[in-house]
């Protein structure tokens, strides 16, 4: 059987939401705005979600929402802007769990949706994500420890630094390995080097681990890397 090769045009991004650094944050972050993008891949057996965006507005989330003047954007709507329909999504993962990434995965029950081991109990861990949208009625979560393949052609990596289950998509893409990296490397300007990026290294909750994976990252000698608070891509 011929391996199987995903087109780059496969891959929709989807943009989730955009957000306002907190005043308090550090250069060069503070009051700019930061986006949320979330991405489909379509493939022969159906549609794999990176991601599900921000949890909508819920009376738990008034002040988060209000210091942070998040603007959340609604999965249904933004999936059929790119022609898919929310029941097109065969399965799923987030790259962790936090309420940026994953959370609108309540629209999906039944439907497989894989998470690292590790992720999902930080999780249930005190303050770490608004977990009504994530550990819902009906939820299909598939435990994972390191490498899996979701289908033909595409698999979930570990990469923690971030937090301690992150996992990135390896897509093997026509040309060369294509990757969506979460927050496991955090902008277009990090990965390059950029000085004056907006990175993920400085505030990692593992700085080594965050290291070693974004060492692990590039030695795929990825042909693209897409970003999960970053619309632009590498090569831009
Ligand atoms: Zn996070
Ligand atoms: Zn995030």
């Amino acid at each position: 059987m011929a391996p199987v090769t995903i087109r780059a045009t496969d891959v929709v991004a989807l943009p989730m939401g955009e957000f306002t650094f907190a005043p308090d944050w550090p250069y060069p972050y503070a009051g700019q705005t930061g986006v949320v993008v979330a991405y489909a891949v379509r493939h022969p057996g159906g549609v794999f979600l990176f991601d599900t965006g921000f949890a909508a507005a819920a009376p738990d989330l008034v002040e988060f929402y209000a210091r942070w003047a998040v603007r959340p954007r609604d999965l249904a709507e933004v999936l059929g802007e790119a022609g898919i329909g929310i029941g097109d999504v065969t399965a799923l993962a987030n790259c962790h769990l936090h309420l940026d990434h994953a959370g609108q995965n309540d629209r999906f029950p039944g439907i497989p949706i894989h998470v690292q081991r590790l992720e999902w109990a930080a999780a249930h861990e005190p303050d770490y994500t608004f977990l009504e949208t994530i550990d819902f009625a009906g939820a299909s979560y598939e435990q994972l420890e390191g490498d899996h393949e979701v289908a033909p052609g595409i698999r979930l990596v570990p990469t923690p630094g971030h937090s301690p289950g992150h996992q990135s998509l390896v897509i093997d893409a026509a040309g060369g390995p294509l990757l969506l990296v979460g927050q496991a490397v955090y902008s277009h300007g990090e990965w390059i080097g950029l000085d004056d990026a907006r990175e993920g290294a400085s505030s990692a909750a593992d700085g080594q681990a965050y290291a070693s994976s974004v060492a692990r990252l590039r030695a795929l000698n990825p042909k693209r890397v897409l970003f999960g608070h970053d619309r632009r891509g590498w090569p831009s």
